[in-house]
């Protein structure tokens, strides 16, 4: 016997008696072996590939009754329990009650699956008109009486199996059809909300914009879009970890729906964006009071890991018909408004103006292209080494920063440092190259076993955010890098900008272990004073002097000054920029510490790097 839902089940109805003892005998355990019995049996087995019914236990659950009537209830139960008949023998007449015909109509309109067999006697029957009235034709047969016990237990164990195979097959299509309703669900889900929040995201905002805004155009109203940018995200997503900032964002995502209902809309936008929808607005106080609303969301700390949390938001705005008429034209302007808001050291809200002109709007579209090219991490790290020029060996080597577009084009940071410096994108640039550097380091100390500081570049912006150094020091300790594994550099001009907060600044770092070097020296002021007074340990010669060494005196003489000026502070000093074996000589001969450029390897792609660090550490010389 099957588990209970594949019992074999068989429902006998004929009213008269001798016939049903009949149908026992033949699907009953005890049928006799008799001569010409066996070799239907063994035909049987082969066909169905059961075991005989004479040896095995009970093979079908055989149910008896004398009345259509009756059967038709007992069909239902079987369907209501769950354990349904898998065939019905119906007599055709079977006075007084209704005939096997009407049954079966009953019968099959509550269980469409079940085998019907009508068993006729000697009257004619026409089997078109029974298969129109039960269908469907391959579950309705036709049965002989007076009929050989083997007979009906064949057709009964064919039917019997049939129907298990039907059922199977049923159910893997159910499944395979929930999976599908499923799937179907996920993808729209994936499609149109964001995961950590569960808000609307981009593709969904754009569409509902849409919407709000044909409703605006029928009843006349604006409709506003604020974008939110929560300042510092990635680096409270750095200290308190991943999973924190996934709370966090739910729990902003959870105060922003407490305000927005019915057609206003909230949803999630970028990585630490917001957008909020907000339809039927009357006019511009209207809309300056829901800014202020969404505002004051944020005078609240959040509550993260026991702590308490004060969030600060960069807003921008810009609204239907004012600043657009279509969705995206809307959403570009408060996308504008929002990098103009971050602009500001401490962001502000931001109103989306014509005024910001055509200039400003390349401008914006410019730095918005720097920005997603940010977020698509798109600037990447290249590496050029250094080598000491006493022992020939790699003693370090310095980060660029390259844009390399989708198509392949490699941007150099001459070209977009002033932009991102210009509109306050050097922070993320900075905070982009850093990650990606630890994660590099980690990977070729692993690899390759090579230990020497790696320095990169900062600019004068980062001096004066105040998270900078604890920035530096938590990338770098959550991949179990100590300090000293990386150098900053800093040009003159960016020490210089303010020295006092330059000094404090860089004093903290120093105590961790971080190294500081000033970069391009000799060419910003002349002033030498500081040097005494700052925390730096290198000096880098600039590669203009390096160039023109062979050739100018003075340019010779400035480098002997940067050499002698450093042993007297006792500074290292790294001569950049060069690409002659001459200059290489001069260098070494001078007492110069170490030498960067293009006569020991260009800047390249981490990969390449690792390559030409295992093949220089393996012959134990970077230039012969
Ligand atoms: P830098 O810090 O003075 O970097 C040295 C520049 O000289 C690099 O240009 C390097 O590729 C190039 N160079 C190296 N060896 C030679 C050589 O033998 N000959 C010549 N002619 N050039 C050589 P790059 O990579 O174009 O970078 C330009 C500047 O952009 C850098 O000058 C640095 O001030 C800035 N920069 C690069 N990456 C970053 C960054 O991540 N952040 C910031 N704030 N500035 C960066
Ligand atoms: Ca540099
Ligand atoms: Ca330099």
């Amino acid at each position: 016997m099957g588990s209970p839902e594949l019992r074999n089940r068989v429902l006998v109805v004929d009213d008269e008696a001798p016939i049903l003892e009949e149908y026992q005998y033949s699907l009953g355990d005890r049928l006799v072996q008799t001569d010409d019995n066996v070799a239907m049996l063994a035909l049987e087995q082969e066909l169905f590939g059961q075991a005989s019914a004479v040896h095995s236990t009970r093979q079908f659950d055989v149910e008896v009754c004398s009345q259509g009537g009756d059967a038709v209830k007992r069909v239902k139960e079987g369907v209501a329990n769950g354990d349904p008949f898998a065939v019905v023998f119906l007599d055709l007449q079977m006075p007084p009650g209704i005939d096997g015909l009407q049954a079966a109509e009953e019968i099959r309109a509550i269980d469409p699956n079940i085998n019907i067999v009508i068993v006729t006697g000697s009257a004619p029957v026409c089997p078109e008109t029974f298969a129109q009235r039960v269908p469907p034709v391959d579950r309705l047969f036709l049965f002989q009486k007076p009929f050989h016990a083997v007979e009906c237990r064949q057709l009964a164990t064919a039917l019997c199996s049939k129907w298990r195979a039907d059922q199977a097959l049923r159910k893997s299509h159910e499944l395979l059809e929930r999976r599908v309703a499923e799937s179907t669900v996920e993808l729209h889900r994936l499609a149109y909300y964001d995961a950590a929040t569960g808000l609307p995201n981009r593709n969904k905002l754009l569409r509902d914009l849409d919407e709000l805004i044909n409703a605006a155009r029928r009843g006349g109203t604006m409709v506003g879009v604020l974008l939110l940018d929560i300042e510092r995200f990635g680096f409270i997503n750095e200290t308190m970890g991943y999973e924190s900032g996934t709370e966090l964002l739910g729990a902003i995502g959870a105060r922003l729906e407490g305000i927005f209902r019915g057609t206003d809309i909230a949803g999630r936008f970028g990585s630490d964006e917001f957008a909020c929808l907000v339809g039927n607005v009357g006019d511009q106080a209207a809309l300056r009071e829901i800014v202020a609303r969404v505002e004051g969301l944020f005078s609240e700390p959040f509550r993260l890991g026991g702590r308490e949390l004060f969030l600060k938001v960069g807003v921008g705005v810009a609204s239907y018909p004012v600043h657009g008429r279509e969705a995206e034209e809307v959403f570009r302007c408060a996308e504008a408004a929002l990098h103009r808001s971050k602009r500001h050291v401490i962001h502000e809200t931001t109103y989306y103006e014509r005024a910001m002109g055509e200039f400003a709007r390349r401008q914006l579209e410019l730095e918005a292209e720097l920005r997603a090219a940010i977020s698509n991490g798109e600037i990447k790290p290249y590496l050029q080494p250094q080598i000491c020029l006493r022992t020939g060996e790699v003693s370090g080597a310095e980060a660029l920063a390259r844009w390399i577009r989708p198509d392949g084009t490699v941007i150099s940071p001459g070209e977009f440092i002033p932009l991102a410096e210009e509109v306050g994108l050097s922070d993320a640039i900075f905070e982009t190259m850093l990650r990606q550097l630890a994660d590099e380091i980690s990977a070729w100390r692993r690899e390759v076993g090579w230990n020497a500081p790696t320095s990169i570049n900062i600019s004068a912006h980062q001096l004066r955010n105040p998270h900078f150094s604890q920035l530096i020091l938590s990338v770098l300790a959550a991949r179990g890098l100590s300090p000293d594994t990386i150098k900053l550099e800093l040009t003159e001009t960016v020490l210089l900008d303010d020295l006092s907060v330059a000094k404090h600044f860089l004093a903290e770092l120093v105590s961790h272990g971080v190294g500081i070097q000033i970069d391009d020296f000799g060419t910003g002021y002349s002033s030498l004073s500081y040097l005494a007074e700052l925390p730096v340990q290198s000096l880098k010669i600039d590669q203009v002097f390096v160039s023109r060494l062979l050739d100018e005196p003075t340019q010779a003489r400035v480098v002997q000054a940067v050499i002698a000026l450093g042993s007297a502070f006792e500074l290292q000093v790294v001569a950049e920029g060069v690409e002659e074996k001459e200059q290489l000589d001069y260098l070494r001969e001078n007492d110069c510490d170490f030498a960067q450029g293009y006569l020991i390897a260009r800047p390249m792609p981490p990969a390449e790097f690792v390559s030409w660090l295992t093949g220089t550490l393996s012959s134990r010389q970077a230039l012969a």
